[in-house]
């Protein structure tokens, strides 16, 4: 097959470069202005359209299985591919069993190994409360299956708890040693505990000196368990949400594990960092970070307007961080962009108190078209900068460099077809994610995906949708080559 006429964005070119690219096995076998078809070749029109390397989204909730109320492997990888993600990563946490030993990878395998349209690679994870068992033997015994490990700080999840201090230094060294990233969640528990603690103490007084109203629970609202998972029921404002949960506390929890690392700072990689001194506190350090969409896009000025459905576990940051992490992400300092993608149904999301409202929002379709606008073509990314964050970068921190992350010869052939001059209105129900609320709904964005290739076939395309069956996804392991 020949792709034609469409412009490229190939590694290393400050611009777009007009030429042809020949598709061979699911491979980019050639590219050059001077392709001629052979006899009976299939050609790709792609005038007019200008084409990316599909993007990486190495942080996603799937819930599969255990939570697929909120979000299931199919429907989370068809908004991926909807969005020009070709390949995601799923985190151990949310599903049930998490990936936490090998027979629990393989009863999660045996639900999500045919479910998904893109390519995908998981996660595993050291849970606090069996922290011991998981450093001493299950890391290393599923190293071979996944592309790093998740640990968190802080955990609302009863099934995969935060890790303390000695463990974490433990794990981040036996990471080092098996070659293995291990990921943070990095939100102070002890400050968290004690600011929580105070601002609801003082909502609590406002509403018994009758200068607040109660909350009035929805109806038929339940207490929401899993990831996101947040306090008692309590009065609040969304100020209060994010006094409990301040900058401070992710300050606190980076300088912590970066300290933990000491001599593996290497193997240290921060999650959704929104706080722009934490970026360079690690980058200083010689760990890596991601930071995400919502981070980039708002601030807790905007929850006023938007509500439970920017509420993200950590939130999204007082006003300035934004253009701060831009910047730093545009150095190098951050060295991609995730979605952290966490979507769950209304009901959920509004239980009537923004305490157990879930923090999470659907981000897999919305990161490649926000990040495209807002970042390459708005100028705050260089060319060569933006493939780094949407997808080289991501690729070679979690062990897919080899056939993943650029239009390049002898890599897949995953690749995004962009209309340049359209433009992209975010609608939440048009996401194809089981989960429909989303801060950047009505969003107007320049450029539009049309379509989404991986390994060289259509999976997704602006007239006919989806195009191929669960189980087109191949299953992703470190070195994949
Ligand atoms: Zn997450």
């Amino acid at each position: 097959m020949i792709i034609k006429g469409g412009l490229l964005a190939l590694p290393g070119k400050q611009e777009l470069v007009r030429s042809n690219v020949r598709v061979a096995d699911g491979r980019i076998a050639e590219i050059g202005t001077d392709i001629v078809p052979s006899q009976g070749e299939d050609v790709v029109d792609a005038d007019g359209l200008h084409i990316f390397p599909g993007a990486i989204d190495p942080h996603v909730h799937f819930d599969t299985p255990g939570f697929e109320h909120r979000e299931d492997f199919t429907h989370g990888s068809m908004a991926a591919a909807r969005g020009g993600v070709t390949t995601i990563v799923d985190m151990p946490c949310t599903s049930l069993p998490p990936v936490t030993s090998v027979k629990n990878f393989k009863e999660k395998f045996s639900h999500v190994g045919k479910a998904s349209v893109i390519d995908f690679a998981l996660y595993g994870g050291v849970s606090g409360h069996i922290a011991d068992e998981c450093i001493r033997t299950n890391m290393a015994e599923l190293a071979p299956y996944v592309v790093g490990f998740k640990t968190y700080f802080i955990s609302g999840m009863d099934t995969f708890t935060q890790i303390n201090h000695y463990d974490f230094a433990r794990a981040v060294a036996k990471a080092h040693e098996i070659g293995r990233p291990l990921l943070l969640h990095a939100e102070d528990l002890d400050y968290i505990t004690h600011a929580t603690r105070a601002v609801q103490d003082a909502a609590r007084a406002l509403v018994a000196a009758g200068k607040a109203p109660a909350p009035v629970e929805a109806a038929g609202a339940k207490p929401v368990a899993g990831y996101g998972a947040a306090g008692p029921a309590a009065p609040g404002t969304w100020a209060d949400y994010v006094a409990a949960r301040p900058e401070a506390a992710e300050r606190v929890a980076a300088a912590t594990a970066l300290m933990l690392a000491h001599g593996h700072e290497s193997a240290l990689h921060v999650v959704h960092v929104g706080t722009a001194e934490v970026a360079v506190f690690l980058a200083a350090g010689g760990a890596t970070c991601e930071t995400c969409p919502h981070f980039l896009a708002f601030s807790s000025a905007d929850f006023d307007r938007l509500g439970a459905s920017l509420k993200t576990a950590p939130p999204v940051k007082s006003p300035g961080h934004a253009e701060r992490l831009w910047k730093l992400l545009a150095d190098g300092s951050i060295n991609f962009v995730t979605s952290d993608h966490a979507p769950a149904p209304d009901e959920e999301k509004h239980t009537g108190s923004i305490w157990t409202d879930y923090g999470g929002i659907p981000g897999t379709g919305t990161l490649f078209p926000y990040v495209y606008s807002e970042g390459y073509r708005a100028g705050k990314l260089t060319l060569p900068r933006f493939l780094e964050v949407i997808s080289t970068g991501a690729a070679q921190r979690f062990g897919l460099a080899a056939r993943k992350g650029a239009i390049e010869v002898g890599k897949d052939a995953d690749m995004v077809f962009v209309d340049p001059d359209a433009t992209y209105v975010v609608k939440g129900d048009e996401l194809l994610s089981k989960g429909s609320i989303t801060p950047f709904e009505g969003m107007r964005l320049r450029g539009a995906v049309e379509k989404t290739y991986v390994r060289g076939a259509p999976v997704w395309d602006s007239t006919d949708g989806i195009v191929v069956e669960p189980g087109n996804g191949t299953y992703l392991q470190w070195g994949y080559k």
